[in-house]
């Protein structure tokens, strides 16, 4: 999953996440014991490695930011 610029911010997305796959705008992050740097300073984003997929971001986003990768 990704999430556009029409994200709000509103980070109803990170507490519905199952698998921790969305963090914070401007968080490092781990995966596999590496750290990198956040993919947006703006809005919350998806890291694609712990994402599983299922869909439960989609249904709580106000404002559909959040799309299947193409
Ligand atoms: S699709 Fe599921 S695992 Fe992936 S970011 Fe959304 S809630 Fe998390
Ligand atoms: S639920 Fe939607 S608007 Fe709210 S932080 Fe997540 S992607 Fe952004």
């Amino acid at each position: 999953m990704k999430i556009s610029d029409e994200c709000i911010a509103c980070s109803a997305c990170i507490d519905e996440c199952p698998s921790g796959a969305i963090q914070n705008a401007g968080s490092e992050y781990e995966v596999n014991g590496q750290t990198f740097a956040a993919l947006s300073e703006d809005h919350p984003f998806v890291v694609a490695e712990l994402c599983d997929d299922c869909k439960s971001c989609t249904e709580v986003c106000p404002v559909e930011a959040i799309t299947p990768n193409e």
